[in-house]
């Protein structure tokens, strides 16, 4: 690929009230992670654009019958997902480009956008509240509504998916919405208001787009009055600074934040899948930058040479390169400050556990044009390490042993996270046990990272309040009303 000239870079503007508008605050350069290539530039918004987005939004909230329209909503997302189908390939390759993972991981992405979709297409019309006869001559209705305004703001690391489940069950429920993309990746979203501007059934300000740093433009969505939920995905330190800014007018919060989630290998697991199911859970295929990553290995005692064993057998032959590379395993990590953040735990982990895998930045020829870092494995993991207790966000697993059921529950609890976990085990007792004890909002027995449009998701302990996907997903962007008749007698 050769470097667009500053001529030939796109200029992506916002999409504010139907229209496309530039920002007085200028434009910001996005590059390639994987060579630094100049890709595109989008709007470096000011708090100024942001009230102009959330005053669309809110008068095509007030003015239209977008909130009470469930068939249009139906409509408007079922040609949504349609026209998502139709142009994967195209959102999957730029996903590929500015992100630099695999193009079959962007491919599901994208998929995986046109299929949330399409689930809240149906569940628009599924918005049902509950009647009931309270006393003599009184009737109540508990009915639901919409939020109102809803500021959505994504991270990076996986920009489509998981816009998904925030942009789709909020239009389904009647909201109108603001998307604030993260910089690193906020041209395949922006390419989305192009596919709303051409869909009749959404009125104009129902979705608006606005692009730039969290610092102003995601800041001033979360603490404006005007704004009535935020849905945040992404750091736990920044969801908690959301919570802090959206106190003045006590938004609606639904936060997906960090995790640190165990993945529990038992001696009598089918011991082959178990491994590859370990692999598949430390996220090396988004290079490691997965929130529900398994980057915590716990391995029963006995198997635990044989485990490592393999691991330092099947790591290493990952191929690592551009996502756009045929074969390419794991790609680059998003940025330069990821880079230095990751190979800083990396040189953490040195000191603190066992390197048995990987441990640094690699350099081979073009691979030195980008942020690769090679899939790595740590064995002798204390509880209490660094790396056991803190989110990388970067290729990097850690194993640590345990002795017996117990001391696994203990060990997979140890740590404020409270994401996802996985147990592998042929014991249904075992695994249920872990199940009903391990505190976290999604547990995967002999699998990893099934996540359904109709199966819930969402965070344990401080990875976060609230739910996505499934019905609850769909009702965190509801309020509930309670509306009583009196009958005359
Ligand atoms: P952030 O959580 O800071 O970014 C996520 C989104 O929030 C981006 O759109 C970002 O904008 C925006 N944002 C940043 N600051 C604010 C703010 N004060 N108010 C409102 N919105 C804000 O993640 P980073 O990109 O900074 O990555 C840092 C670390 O976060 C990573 O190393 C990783 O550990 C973790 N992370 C976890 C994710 C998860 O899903 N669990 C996802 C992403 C990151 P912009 O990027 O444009 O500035």
């Amino acid at each position: 690929m050769a470097e667009a000239t500053a001529q030939q870079a796109a200029t992506y503007k916002n999409f504010i009230g139907g229209e496309w508008r530039e920002s007085e605050g200028g434009v910001f350069d996005v590059r390639s992670p994987a060579n630094g290539e100049l890709l595109y530039r989008a709007q470096r918004s000011t708090v100024d654009d942001v009230h102009a987005a959330i005053r669309a939004a809110r008068q095509a909230f007030e003015s239209t019958e977008w909130r009470e329209d469930t068939a249009a909503r139906t409509a408007a997302l079922s040609k949504f997902s349609e026209a998502v189908r139709g142009r994967h390939q195209d959102l999957a390759a730029q996903l590929t480009r500015e992100s630099g993972k695999p193009f079959p991981i962007s491919r599901g992405e994208a998929l995986r956008l046109a299929e949330t979709t399409s689930y809240y297409a149906g569940l628009a019309r599924w918005i049902f509240g509950r009647s009931q006869i309270p006393q003599p001559n009184s009737i109540s209705m508990i009915m639901r509504e919409p939020v109102g305004v809803v500021a959505i703001i994504v991270p990076w690391n996986a920009p489509l998916a998981l816009l998904a489940r925030a942009i789709a069950p909020a239009l389904a429920a009647g909201n109108a919405v603001i998307v604030k993309p993260a910089s690193y990746t906020a041209g395949s979203t922006v390419e989305l208001g192009r596919i709303i501007e051409s869909i009749e059934e959404f009125p104009k300000g129902i979705v608006n787009v606005v692009t730039g740093p969290g610092n102003p433009v995601g800041a001033a969505l979360a603490r404006d009055d005007d704004v009535d939920m935020v849905s945040f995905t992404g750091d736990t330190s920044t969801g908690r600074e959301i919570m802090r800014l959206a106190a003045g007018n006590l938004k609606k919060l639904s936060l997906e934040l960090g995790g640190k989630s165990p993945t529990i290998v038992f001696a009598d697991s089918n011991f082959d899948r178990a491994i590859r199911g370990a692999i598949n859970a430390a996220s090396f295929y988004n290079a490691g930058q997965i929130c529900i990553a398994g980057t915590r290995v716990l391995v029963e005692e006995s198997v635990h040479d044989q485990f490592v064993g393999r691991i330092k057998e099947m790591v290493p032959k990952m191929k690592v390169g551009p996502g756009w590379e045929k074969g390419v395993e794991v790609g680059p990590v998003i940025s330069a400050a990821q880079l230095e953040k990751i190979t800083g735990y990396i040189e953490t982990g040195k000191k603190e556990a066992r390197l048995v895998v990987g441990g640094q930045r690699l350099t081979d020829g073009d691979l030195a044009k980008g942020y690769f870092v090679a899939p790595t494995v740590f064995d002798g993991m204390s509880p209490d390490a660094t790396i056991a207790q803190e989110e990388i966000f970067g290729p990097v697993m850690g194993i640590t042993t345990f002795k017996d059921l117990d001391d696994a529950i203990r060990l997979a609890n140890h740590t404020r996270y409270g994401l996802v976990a996985a147990v592998w085990t042929r014991d249904i007792n075992k695994a249920m046990k872990i199940a009903t004890r391990v505190r976290a909002g999604s547990i995967w027995i002999n699998t990893f990272g099934k996540m359904y449009q109709s199966t819930e998701m969402g965070g344990f302990k401080q990875s976060g309040l609230g739910r996505q996907y499934g019905l609850e997903g769909l009702f965190e962007y509801t309020e509930l009303k309670h509306v009583n008749i009196q009958i005359e007698k």
